[in-house]
């Protein structure tokens, strides 16, 4: 058997593994072994990568030891409030790698080079390489897109760039624009790469596809982030597939397809759970101040906030025979989660039915709150879809958002002029007593203003979420 021929058999059990990992990943209970076969499909695709394909062990020993290193680094010191953006950081490296193999490919003629052979006619051999053209053309496209839209969410996630969108006049000619000219460029360059040349359309279409990237995610409001996110997971599974095409990596195309493919799944659920469909995603403009100033009046029309304290919250709770909680990405920040357990625990003890009901959108990355509560050992059987509580409200007597403030704004199903009109939210409002734990009154990443906080029926118990939790805790235990 030839070395490649051991790395394709050895790439088979990876991609074995990375499908169970997928499978596994589905579900709390089985994720932590889903990532056991995902660290072990990778420790074998580096191995066989090691043996049998690379005969530049000293390039590949230093590539792992700088990746290894920065990644064990980065690992360590990420706060989990961090781990969204370290995932935008970490695609735009993916795109940044295909951009770069691309290059690297079409300058070092590599690609050509394997082309061809004594059984192949002229024609076939120019077709071969057309199609590898396109192959380097497409790899750096989406590369480029991805790296640049990477770099964006990481900046809008991290709040270093606004999560306002940026809306420019005609930005949709714009961006059908920029579509026609990779296009048109793109037949330039399999036309002048045919006669050796090339070059330079290919650098035109980078800056365009970086430009694209950037206005693509500048583009987008706070509330339609978390469908970027999962996009750009995808964009970037399809730059690592296009690079395992112009390196003839048999593991490399299939593990970016199966990135590519479960991203674009979780974008249709994400886009689903927002209710909003893709192309308007990608088109732009949502959570966009310009519906906000009426919601904001809105909001002032409705009178004061009225506030509570831990200890009324305890007999609050203690008296209720239901309560929901409603965990957002405040308490992930006041890292609250296992406060929250204990206080479950202590509810429970009172034979109090405690449940959680779960935004898909909560937080700042998919799954973010049932992390948080497994990392805490909260039961999974009391962790609920919003889909699966948000008709049990009128029965709820005690509902505790803790941290949230998008995902319970009913804004969102009562004012048409909402900028976040449409979007399905927790309707906590409809259960007798509703209790807000967060710090003032300011609005939520998608920037705005929450009618929630001045219903009737509606307690605002301010403070950090960690250090509310502890003190309503307190007031329960006595
Ligand atoms: P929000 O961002 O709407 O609200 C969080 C609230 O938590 C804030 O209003 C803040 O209020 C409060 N908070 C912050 N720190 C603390 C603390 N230490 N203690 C108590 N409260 C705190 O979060 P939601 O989870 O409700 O909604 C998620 C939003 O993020 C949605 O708009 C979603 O579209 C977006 N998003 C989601 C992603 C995903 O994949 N899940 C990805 C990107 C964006 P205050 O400052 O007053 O304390």
């Amino acid at each position: 058997m030839e070395l490649a021929q051991f790395a394709n058999t050895a790439y088979l059990g990876s991609i074995v593994l990375f499908i169970l990992a997928l499978g596994g990943l589905s579900h709390p209970e089985t994720a932590r072994r889903g990532n056991f076969y995902a660290m072990l499909g990778m420790g074998i695709a580096l191995l066989a990568t090691f043996a049998f394909i690379t005969g530049n062990h000293a390039i590949l020993i230093g590539g792992l030891v700088i990746g290894g290193a920065t990644g064990y680094v980065l690992a360590r010191k990420v706060q989990m409030t961090q781990m969204p953006e370290l995932v935008a950081i970490l695609h735009s490296l993916v795109g940044l790698a295909a951009l770069l193999v691309g290059f690297a490919t079409f300058l070092g003629g590599e690609g050509a080079a394997h082309l061809g052979g004594a059984e192949l006619s002229a024609a076939e051999v120019a077709a071969e390489k057309t199609i590898h053209d396109v192959e380097i053309y497409l790899g750096i496209l989406i590369g480029a897109v991805t790296f640049s839209g990477s770099v964006m969410a990481f900046g809008k996630l991290s709040g270093k760039i606004g999560g306002k969108p940026l809306t420019l006049p005609g930005r949709h000619w714009l961006n059908l624009g920029l579509l026609i000219g990779t296009i048109v460029v793109g037949v330039m360059f399999v036309q002048q790469s045919a006669d050796g040349g090339g070059l330079t359309p290919l650098i035109i279409m980078t800056v365009i596809a970086l430009l694209f990237g950037i206005h693509m995610v500048m583009a987008i409001g706070g509330a339609d982030m978390p469908v970027v996110v999962s996009m750009l997971n995808s964009y970037s599974g399809w730059a690592a597939a296009a690079t395992g095409f112009m390196l003839g990596n048999n593991l490399l195309i299939v593990v970016g397809a199966l990135v590519g493919s479960s991203g674009a799944i979780l974008s249709f659920i994400m886009c689903r759970a927002m209710n909003r469909k893709f192309f308007a995603v990608i088109a732009g403009g949502f959570g966009s101040s310009s519906g906000g100033g009426a919601s904001s009046a809105a909001a002032g029309e409705q009178g004061e906030a009225v506030s509570v304290t831990a200890e009324d919250t305890a007999d609050l709770l203690a008296e209720a025979k239901e309560v929901m909680i409603i965990p957002g990405y405040g308490m992930a920040v006041a890292q609250a989660q296992h406060t929250v357990n204990e206080m479950v625990k202590t509810l429970r003890a009172k034979k109090i039915n405690v449940r959680f009901g779960i935004h898909p959108v909560a937080g700042r990355m998919p799954g973010h709150m049932n992390v948080l509560l497994a990392e805490a050992k909260v039961p999974y059987d009391i962790v609920f879809e919003m889909d699966e509580i948000n008709d049990d409200f009128p029965k709820v007597d005690v509902s505790v958002v803790i941290g949230a403030n998008d995902i319970v704004n009913p804004s969102a199903l009562e004012d048409a002029n909402s900028p976040i009109a449409g979007m399905p939210v927790i309707e906590c409002w409809k259960g007798t007593t509703t209790i807000v734990l967060k710090r003032s009154m300011a609005t939520g990443y998608a920037g705005v203003d929450n009618p929630l906080f001045y219903k009737e029926n509606t307690r605002m118990l301010f403070g950090d979420a960690k250090e509310s939790i502890e003190a309503v805790l307190k007031g329960l235990q006595q």
